[in-house]
C-alpha cells in the first residue's frame, strides 16, 4: 500500500499568504497564485498533487493551521 495526496486543501479566510508551505515542502508541489485575492494576498495553490508525498510538513509548517493534505491508500 502507498500513501498518496487525494486534495490540498488551502482555507481562504485562514490562509496570510506567507509562503511558508511553498517554501517547506521538498517537492514542489505548491506555488504562488498569480492572483491576488480581496485582502491583498497571493494564496498557494496547488501545481503538481501527483508529486506530493504526503509528509505533511506544509500543515505543521504552517502558522495559521490554513492548509490540510487529505490522503488515501493503494
Ligand atoms: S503557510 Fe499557511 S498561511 Fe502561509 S501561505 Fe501556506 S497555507 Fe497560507
Ligand atoms: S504534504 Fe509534503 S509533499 Fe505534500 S504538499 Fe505538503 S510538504 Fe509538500
Amino acid at each position: 500500500m502507498t500513501r498518496k495526496a487525494k486534495q490540498i486543501s488551502i482555507d481562504a479566510k485562514l490562509c496570510k499568504g506567507c509562503h511558508i508551505c511553498i517554501s517547506v515542502c521538498p517537492h514542489d508541489v505548491l506555488k504562488k497564485s498569480d492572483d491576488v485575492d480581496d485582502r491583498g494576498y497571493f494564496l498557494p495553490v496547488v501545481v503538481d498533487l501527483e508529486s506530493c508525498k504526503v509528509c505533511h510538513i506544509c500543515e505543521m509548517e504552517c502558522p495559521d493551521f490554513a492548509i490540510s493534505v487529505e490522503e488515501y491508500e493503494e
